[in-house]
């Protein structure tokens, strides 16, 4: 860690348009910060030019609409956190962010910038796997969604071309009858990133499940959907979990998490029929 921060311009933009130029033109995007200046600090990042996101409307607020919510990516924890419909329909999102980082983080960090930084053991990615959200993506060439299941290609490595954005996460509001669990193991309950996380959710129909998403963070090189392992739930064979691939590093070995995995999703299905 190098202690001081190099110099680096950070340009605030009137327009939205203005912006997506300036990022076309080779700027980085700024949100909160939370990750970029740890980065900038660690000497980690080439990028000296920045451009500000954070006064654009079009991608703050939490809308909700007859099929879906729509989440600004620059919608904090804090936020998240307090929206209504979040708490009640999406629980899970909502108890990632209260275990984001502590309150300065949860005030400053987004909800975009945790995609965008694309780290495989992000609280919040998990649970949006399990959603089956799908991210608006806009740059100057216009819009496009994406399903956030194809969003990470490889470690810290996304389908975002330079100078595009993510400007909103679409989830769809679901049926009744879905259960939904979110863990987050790390050596503490605060201020400690994820040795691994997961998030799944079921439907149930007469006790019988008859769909399920599981998802986990920090046991492969990306936030992964494991959907060989919600076929065999459905079909009710043992499962193997045969998608993740922990590594061993400074947070946990590779056993560990592998044990632990198993033991969350067990944890789950045996929840289920209680
Ligand atoms: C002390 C500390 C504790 C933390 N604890 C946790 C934790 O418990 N769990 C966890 O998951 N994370 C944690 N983090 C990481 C970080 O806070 C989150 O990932 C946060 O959500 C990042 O959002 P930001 O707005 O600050 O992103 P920034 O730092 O502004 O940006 C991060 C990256 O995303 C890009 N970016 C930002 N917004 C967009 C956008 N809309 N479109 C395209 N690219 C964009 C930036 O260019 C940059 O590459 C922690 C960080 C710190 C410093």
């Amino acid at each position: 860690m190098r202690g001081f921060v190099p110099a680096y311009d950070l340009v605030t933009p009137g327009h939205y348009e203005e912006a997506l130029g300036l990022l076309a033109a080779g700027a980085k995007p700024f949100a909160g910060g939370t990750d970029l200046m740890v980065r900038l600090e660690a000497g980690e990042l080439a990028e000296r030019c920045f451009v500000s996101l954070l006064q654009f409307e079009e991608l703050r607020g939490i809308d909700v609409f007859a099929d879906k919510i729509r989440i600004g990516a620059l919608t904090t924890y804090t936020e998240i956190q307090a929206a209504d419909c979040v708490r009640k329909e999406f629980p899970m999102l909502a108890a990632a962010a209260r275990e984001t980082g502590g309150v300065a983080i949860q005030n400053r960090g987004t909800i975009g910038g945790n995609i965008a930084n694309a780290s495989p053991a992000a609280d919040c990615c998990p649970v949006l796997l399990a959603y089956d959200a799908t991210l608006l993506l806009r740059s100057l060439a216009g819009t496009r969604q994406i399903r956030y299941q194809d969003f990470h290609t490889g470690y810290k490595q996304t389908v975002l071309f330079s100078g595009e954005v993510i400007e909103a996460v679409l989830l769809p509001r679901r049926e009744s009858n879905w259960r939904d669990h979110f863990r987050k193991v790390g050596a503490r309950r605060a201020q400690a990133i994820a040795k691994l996380n997961f998030a799944a959710c079921a439907q149930l129909h007469e006790g019988r499940i008859v769909a399920i998403r599981i998802a986990f963070g920090g046991v492969a090189a990306t936030p992964l959907r494991c959907l060989q392992t919600e076929q065999e739930v459905l079909e009710g064979s043992a499962f193997a979990l045969a998608e993740i691939h922990p590594i061993s590093d400074f947070r946990s070995t590779a056993e560990y998490r592998n044990c632990v995995a198993h033991n969350l999703l067990g944890d789950f299905l045996k929840g289920l029929k209680s």
